[in-house]
């Protein structure tokens, strides 16, 4: 079959609810992925940063398929072998005392949303069904009902109300607005180190710290959704380490969790958070799973023993400046942290998307974010020479077209 009978298939019978670039892949390695036609891409976004490990890492291949061979799934009505070590190596990794398992990100995010209001409700002792979450404008953190609820981006709610009431919505990187929308019904001030979806969005030297210092004096948990930016992505395991003496009550992991094997995700928080749970009160028939468990202690094994976080820092210096040197009257702004870059262009320009179809011509896949915002998000196992690869072409298109 050629690629356009794929592309045909997917159209036909699949809901039309993304808007993928036309590159029907098959096969991946590390960073390359391969089509159905046998060309090669540098793959430049990584799922959303979900492949931090690279395409298929062996480590990961070998422990999914020994798992598989060996027990995928009891549910949580039994125990399994698997699980306590990845709860574990995630309390470990995170600092934090309890962890509660679950699949995709927009899942750990509700977890997280029905434990701050339980521990509003129990704790602090918010009025009946009067707990508040504040968010920032221009977040992202899936797509479910409740979650679109609090976005600012009109697409994503319009035509799916009625919505979840009990959040509110400040401006990021806006110390002055979050005091001023704190009262004694505020459990939770739900936030990104770095607003990925929103166009890369790096937030003042402080803005977190002094968020947390806030949240602490008025006794509001502060959450951090580090589905995107933590597992080394930004250069540092944790995005919110970029600044001294952030402590964060409740952190949201995913995407990179399994290096792209499987949906696995999790809240990693302080006891006094996810203690409010009781038996009943949560649960997934997959979150937790010991064939997710298996991949995830081994994903996070490979970023530790593969020093990913400090390459993702290096080669994501390196990568920034080049890109800032890039001759290009299209270039608005270069920014980002690591190896989570956006390229902002001017309006002239005229979108993003054009330059992402030019530069998949080129061998190398990205993906546009907010219009006019170029992501780069190669997965951190990447060289130096494939850097080079990639600024090549990619200062070819920005020059060009
Ligand atoms: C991707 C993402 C989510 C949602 O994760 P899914 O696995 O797609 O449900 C939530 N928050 C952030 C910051 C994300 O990047």
């Amino acid at each position: 079959m050629a690629a356009k009978d794929f592309i045909e298939l997917e159209e036909k019978y699949g809901a039309h609810n993304y808007h993928p670039l036309d590159v029907v892949i098959e096969r991946g390695e590390g960073v390359w992925v391969y089509d159905v036609e046998g060309k090669k891409y540098l793959d430049f976004l990584s799922a959303y940063s979900a492949v931090n490990q690279g395409h298929c890492h062996p480590r990961l291949v070998k422990t999914m398929c020994d798992q598989a061979g060996k027990l995928t799934l009891t549910s949580r009505a039994f125990r399994n072998d698997k699980l306590g070590a990845f709860l574990q190596s995630v309390a470990e990794l995170t600092g934090m005392e309890m962890v509660l398992p679950m699949n995709s990100g927009a899942e750990a995010v509700e977890t997280v949303i029905k434990a701050v209001r339980k521990w509003g409700y129990t704790r602090k002792k918010v009025a009946d069904n009067k707990a508040e979450i504040i968010v920032c404008s221009n977040n992202f953190h899936g797509r479910t009902t409740t979650i679109i609820s609090f976005t600012t981006e009109k697409q994503y709610q319009e035509g799916f109300g009625p919505l979840t009431p009990g959040f509110k919505v400040v401006p990021y990187n806006d110390i002055t607005a979050l005091e001023a929308a704190i009262n004694e019904n505020t459990v939770a001030f739900l936030v990104e180190p770095i607003q990925g979806e929103g166009g890369i969005i790096v937030p003042d030297d402080g803005y977190l710290k002094k968020a947390g210092d806030l949240c602490k004096k008025h006794n509001v948990l502060l959450v951090l959704d580090e589905i995107q930016t933590g597992l080394g992505r930004t250069g540092r395991m944790f995005a919110y380490q970029y600044e001294d003496g952030v402590e964060p009550d409740a952190l949201i992991l995913g995407k990179a969790l399994s290096g792209g094997m499987y949906p696995v995700s999790c809240v990693a928080a302080r006891k006094e958070v996810l203690g409010v749970f009781n038996p009943g009160d949560h649960g997934s028939t997959f979150g937790g799973n010991p064939l997710g468990a298996a991949v995830a202690v081994e994903a996070l094994n490979i970023l530790k023993d593969e020093r990913l976080p400090l390459k993702a820092a290096e080669l994501g210096d390196y990568f920034m400046k080049s890109l800032r040197d890039i001759p290009s009257s299209y270039i608005k702004d270069v920014r980002g942290r690591g190896l989570l870059i956006g390229v902002e262009l001017t309006d002239e320009a005229g979108g993003a998307r054009r330059f992402c179809e030019a530069l998949e011509n080129e061998g190398l896949l990205c993906k546009e974010t907010h219009d006019n915002v170029i992501r780069f998000a190669p997965p951190l196992v990447i060289r130096k020479e494939d850097i080079d690869w990639a600024l090549e072409r990619i200062s070819k298109i920005l020059t060009s077209l």
